[in-house]
């Protein structure tokens, strides 16, 4: 069993980016900025924007973050939003989900210029990413793409099952592993909480992307040998023992699925940090694109 360290891939990434960002430098080249909009003070969504921040100036990027307050209105962030189209300085930005409820997240990420939605959620960049055409690709399948690139897990030809639809994850991910593409040529089923018979078409599957948000769902019994196991779930489980009161627990149940796996993503240490590395990679390609 191999396990699929995204943390170690993601330092790789992020080292390649420094050392493109210093060469940029060399050249008088422009520094990306990334901006990150954050409203409200949800937990998980402050630990990931101060997470993005920070890898921000790990690899020499210039980086901004509008803390906005809990009660913000929908036209107060789409202003906020309109400047940082405008912003000549600003490459690429994202507006942390979930949004509180007085605000449309579909209204919030069309207004986002495509050329800066470095999170890939714009219509146009969905419609680019399904016509295979070249954009931004959202950052958590992206990242799935780019471990099983660099472990080179054969996905041609092999049955690909997704749990969840969502269109962050579930839906983007069976588009790219269907493409006709390095990492693709798979053949997929998508399947969410209307799906019968869950676990015979997981029992068939070469390859399992677990997206449905629930600590521990996918067990042992609900597996072949030698299949390869992308957890992307992040749960926040409640645990006396530890100090913050809870732990992190993926859709995979490690223990039971491991045994099993000829690869497979930890969590944490698994998907979580590529998909901040690969949200870099996209601020570097949106300043790229401006040079
Ligand atoms: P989401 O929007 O809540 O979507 C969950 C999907 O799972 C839905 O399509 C739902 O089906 C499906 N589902 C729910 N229960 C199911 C069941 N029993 N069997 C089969 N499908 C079921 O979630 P998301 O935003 O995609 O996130 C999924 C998980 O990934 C969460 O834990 C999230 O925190 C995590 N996540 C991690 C990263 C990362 O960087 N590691 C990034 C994004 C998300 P319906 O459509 O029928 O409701």
């Amino acid at each position: 069993m191999t396990i699929l360290d995204g943390k170690k891939t993601s330092n790789d990434l992020k080292d390649e980016i420094a050392i493109e960002v210093a060469k940029r430098k060399s050249e008088g080249k422009k520094i990306p900025h990334l901006a990150a909009i954050l409203v409200g003070t949800d937990g998980a969504s402050m630990t990931y924007v101060n997470s993005k921040v920070k890898s921000c100036e790990k690899v020499g990027f210039n980086s901004t973050l509008i803390d906005l307050p809990e009660d913000t209105t929908e036209e107060q962030l789409l202003n906020e939003i309109e400047d940082l189209n405008k912003d000549k300085d600003i490459d690429g930005f994202i507006v942390q989900l979930p949004l509180p409820k007085q605000i449309d997240a579909q209204k919030v990420l069309m207004a986002v210029d495509p050329n800066k939605d470095v999170d890939g959620f714009h219509p146009v960049n969905v419609g680019k990413m399904t016509l295979d055409l070249p954009t931004f690709l959202p950052a958590t399948p992206y990242g799935i793409m780019e471990l099983l690139e660099r472990y080179k897990v054969e996905t041609s030809g092999k049955n690909v099952v997704v749990i969840g639809r969502s269109h962050i994850v579930g839906r983007p991910m069976s588009i790219l592993l269907s493409q006709k593409r390095p990492v693709g040529n798979a053949t997929v089923t998508i399947t969410h909480s209307r799906t019968k018979n869950l676990e015979k078409i997981t029992k068939e599957a070469d390859i399992i992307v677990a997206a449905l948000g629930k600590a521990e769902f996918l067990t042992g019994d609900m597996v072949k040998e030698g299949v390869t196991i992308i957890d992307v779930g992040i749960t926040r489980v409640k645990d006396d023992s530890k100090r913050r009161g809870y732990r992190l627990a993926g859709d995979v149940d490690f223990e039971s699925v491991s045994k099993k796996a000829a690869f497979i993503t930890p969590v944490p240490g698994g998907v979580g940090p590529m998909t901040i590395a690969m949200l870099l990679k996209n601020t570097l390609l949106a300043c790229e694109n401006r040079d």
